[in-house]
């Protein structure tokens, strides 16, 4: 099948490395479902983006790690195109705090929308994907998720998880032509890291072999490439975008 007739969902698409995620898959042809969950602003900006290059979108704003939301994210994406081929469970957020002061809710929030996001949004693509006998699940997790990292017990967790879960499914559903994979950023420069202390982005640049934090162009083209064709006989695997951490 042509690349063209592609329809990927990319949720937290609104921003950071989701917003560039979803505009390489334009650029690539593929018809792209924005998600996100807070201001449709942001969503209507990319979808101007997309448009502009004489591509198709559509917006649907849910809150990923609700069930209900991704039934209707899910279904808005089939009424609109007939078809799902490409899923990036890209929505994430930090609750950074040290271990002994992190509140049961910030472990919970985080476990949510980082991982069981991924479990809502990925069973819900699967039967469409099965009996299309064609699919891509790409699962963005993070480098913290592999060495772990002070201040991210949660987010270490959820990112961890992620990579478990990749595994244990692309071995459920390689059979049925759905390849499931993780992209494991480093430290790209998104609002996300913006954040940190100037001395603390200094120190971790220091662990980081290329010098520099990542773009979320970096992310995208990791990304680009397992939706493509011909990464098809790639599924199970951790793919680090990370400067050689
Ligand atoms: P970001 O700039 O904070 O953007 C996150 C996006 O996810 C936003 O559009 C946000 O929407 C959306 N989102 C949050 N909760 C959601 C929910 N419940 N339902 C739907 N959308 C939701 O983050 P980023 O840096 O681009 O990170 C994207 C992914 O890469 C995350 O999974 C993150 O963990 C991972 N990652 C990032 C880095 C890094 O260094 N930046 C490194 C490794 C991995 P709102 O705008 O409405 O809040």
């Amino acid at each position: 099948m042509n690349i063209s007739t592609r329809v990927a969902i990319v949720t937290g698409s609104g921003r950071g490395i989701g917003r560039v995620i979803a505009l390489k898959l334009a650029e690539s042809g593929v018809r792209v479902v924005l998600n996100d969950v807070g201001d449709v602003k942001p969503v209507e900006a990319v979808a101007k983006e997309i448009k502009a290059m004489g591509m198709e979108c559509l917006q649907v704003m849910a809150d990923v790690s609700s069930s209900a939301d991704v039934t209707r994210l899910v279904d808005e994406t089939m009424s609109a195109y007939k078809r799902v081929d490409i899923l990036v469970n890209n929505a994430g957020i930090a609750r950074d705090q040290l271990i002994l002061r992190m509140s049961e809710e910030d472990w919970d929030k985080v476990l949510a929308v980082d991982l069981k996001s991924v479990f809502l949004c990925t069973k819900a693509v699967l039967r469409p994907m099965a009996k299309q006998r064609w699919g891509r699940v790409i699962n963005i997790s993070s480098i913290v998720g592999i060495i772990g990292n002070k201040g991210q017990a949660n987010y270490a967790a959820a990112k961890a998880g992620v990579i478990g879960f990749t595994r244990a499914v692309a071995k459920e559903v390689a059979s049925h032509g759905v390849t499931v994979n993780a992209v494991a950023p480093g430290f790209i420069d998104t609002e996300m890291t913006r954040g940190l202390k100037e001395d603390w982005r200094q120190e971790l640049k220091k662990l980081i072999p290329l010098g520099e934090f990542g773009t979320p162009r970096d992310v995208a083209e990791a990304v680009a490439f397992l939706a493509s064709e011909g990464a098809g006989y790639i599924t199970g695997q951790v793919l680090g975008v990370d400067g050689g951490m």
